[in-house]
């Protein structure tokens, strides 16, 4: 199940998971070019900034009113980064490894 754009050879090689992969800072060779792709990492930083902020809120919260309730927030916050993560995180082409 190919979803997305290799940003080298353009053909459609990368799975939802390998973009939810590149997401949290992981690099993919593409099945067909064998190019290594990466998230862009203005976009990449901003993201995890999110998450990270994401989870200090909650912990914030439920440590200064001892209330549950902001998970079901935490989780709906989390999803929503996710999909963000997905569908709008632009990929980048890194060069090919230099042996030796
Ligand atoms: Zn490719």
């Amino acid at each position: 199940m190919a979803a997305f754009k290799c940003p080298h050879c353009h053909e459609e090689t990368l799975s939802l998971k390998d973009k939810y992969r590149l997401g949290w800072w992981a690099t993919i060779n593409c099945q067909q070019c064998d190019g290594r792709v990466t998230a862009f990492p203005w976009t990449l930083m901003v993201i995890s900034m999110l998450y990270l902020w994401n989870l200090m809120w909650w912990v914030g919260l439920v440590h200064f009113k001892h209330s549950y309730h902001y998970l079901g927030y935490l989780l709906v916050c989390w999803i929503l980064l996710d999909l963000l993560n997905i569908y709008f995180m632009p990929l980048c082409r890194l060069k090919k490894k230099i042996p030796g």
